[in-house]
């Protein structure tokens, strides 16, 4: 797996517990929780990630 660079500093993140929000919010978007391991930058947030193909189970094929 790939990790995704820091939208501040470009260090890569570290993936993170998310919150019960971040729970919640990824029902509808799909996101995860990354902080950033550098102590000057000290990002943290949610970054979107593609939904895995094989792992969409909650997603209708429409038209079929
Ligand atoms: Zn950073």
């Amino acid at each position: 797996m790939s990790t995704p660079p820091c939208p501040l500093c470009g260090e890569p993140v570290q993936r993170i517990h998310r919150h019960l929000f971040d729970r919640l919010l990824s029902l509808v978007h799909p996101v995860r929780r990354y902080r950033c391991p550098r102590f000057r930058c000290g990002w943290e947030g949610t970054l979107r990630y593609r939904a895995d193909p094989n792992e969409r189970a909650d997603t209708r094929d429409l038209g079929g």
